[in-house]
């Protein structure tokens, strides 16, 4: 941690002022930023990180002999048993840093999956999935003829849990489910839901792009088998994100991708890999992007998860009922237990026009099917408008957001 970022004593209900985005304009209105759902923006923290390794410590890891390149290296294998003590894991071998959640999956659909499982073997996934945890399974179904099992979503927004007990069957191999969702904001029993997979003896695979910027997640607590998620949702660096799994899954898959820092031997007739998780991370990493992540996870550490689920549930809750009183407005999903994501729409006017006002009076949201066709399917929409939550969001935030909205509907209604 840089000294400067150790001297800040950052706090849940200050924090806005550690982000320089949000004191700029956007269309010439001061920035309201809801769309932390889809990526977070970034702390001086991580700013700084990211500028002083490499202004001072950059060098390539794992490889050099030299002073510059071993402090390189243990920056960044200090972030590994940093992310190990975020998520509560046993060991930093069972941490792999990737592209993102999404290369994370994919990796296990094609490293877990593909070698061991056969035509007619069968996974679980919810309704209730970014397309991130449909498509690689899509993808295997294509290359071995694996069968998808849905968990439908209720009106609520909540998974149904009595149908997901009746999905197992005798060729049942992975469940594959998010922990909160993207649209919905929903938070999934991942507990029990682990606890029933593994009463299978199914293994499970929790995406947990949406939950661990908002929850303390305990991997270890939960027991999952493989846990995934995103730096840049977190307030890191994009492009950066990790796999945990356990050991004696990591041990038995082959590798991802072939080239330079996974091997420990190489000729022209046979190769031999390195341990995990280097096994996993061939070619020269992102390195200062995992040394911010780092800086990422410490400045969150230092405000609290427990600070940061209070405060969002807060503002959520003031979001809510604020909207619950828009005439026209319709929440989709209001689960009981919910990370800040709200999706709405509203009458006589398409999310995309309602985007386009709230754009121009400085607001960011999204509007679209956010990656989730599936479940707009089954919410019977083309579209809605998503407003979600970061740690820097307060009541004014949602303040001008209904304000905005009653000007969209003055000017479509
Ligand atoms: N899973 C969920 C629930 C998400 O919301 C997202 C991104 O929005 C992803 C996975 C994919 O994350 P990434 O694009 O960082 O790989």
């Amino acid at each position: 941690m840089l000294k400067e970022d150790a001297n800040q004593l950052t706090s849940i209900l200050t924090c806005k002022k550690d982000f320089p985005i949000l004191q700029s304009k956007n269309r010439n209105k001061p920035l309201v930023y809801l769309d932390s759902a889809s990526t977070a923006q970034k702390p001086h923290a991580v700013i700084n990180a990211l500028s002083h390794f490499y202004a001072h410590d950059y060098a390539n890891i794992h490889r050099g002999i030299y002073e510059l390149s071993e402090r390189a290296s243990v920056l960044y294998e200090n972030v590994r048993v940093n992310v190990k003590r975020f998520i509560n894991a046993k060991s930093e071998k069972e941490i792999v840093f990737l592209r993102g959640a999404t290369e994370a999956i994919n990796l296990i659909a094609q490293c877990y999956g593909r070698p061991q499982w056969q035509a007619g073997d069968e996974v679980i996934v919810s309704e209730m999935e970014h397309h991130s945890n449909i498509v690689p399974w899509l993808l295997l179904k294509e290359q071995i003829g694996i069968v998808l099992k849905v968990i439908p979503v209720s009106a609520s927004g909540e998974l149904d849990l009595d149908t997901y007990q009746t999905l197992f069957s005798a060729r049942t191999k992975l469940v594959a489910v998010t922990h909160a969702s993207n649209v919905l904001g929903t938070i999934n029993p991942v507990n029990e839901m682990t606890a029933i997979a593994h009463a299978h003896s199914v293994p499970i695979l929790i995406d947990g792009a949406q939950a661990v910027p908002h929850v303390a997640v305990d991997v270890a607590e939960i027991d999952c088998d493989f846990y995934v998620f995103s730096s840049h949702k977190m307030y890191g660096p994009s492009g950066i994100g990790v796999l945990y799994a356990k050991t004696k899954h990591l041990q038995n898959m082959p590798p991802y991708q072939g080239g330079g820092g996974m091997i420990e031997t190489v000729s022209f007739n046979e190769v031999t890999f390195a341990t995990i998780p280097q096994r996993f991370e061939a070619g020269t990493p992102d390195i200062a992007g995992v040394i911010a992540f780092g800086a990422a996870l410490d400045y969150l550490t230092r405000i609290g998860m427990l600070s940061i689920y209070q405060h969002e549930t807060s503002i959520l809750n003031d979001a809510q009922a604020k909207l619950a009183m828009i005439p026209g407005l319709r929440m989709i999903g209001m689960a009981k237990n919910k990370v800040g994501v709200i999706s709405f729409v509203l009458d006589h006017i398409h999310p995309h026009d309602v985007g386009t006002v709230l754009d121009h009076e400085g607001i960011a949201i999204r509007a679209g099917h956010h990656c989730a066709m599936p479940l707009m399917e089954r919410f019977g929409l083309p579209a809605t408008v998503r407003v979600s939550l970061g740690i820097y969001n307060n009541e004014k935030d949602i303040d001008a957001l209904v304000e905005a909205i009653y000007l969209a509907k003055r000017l479509f209604d």
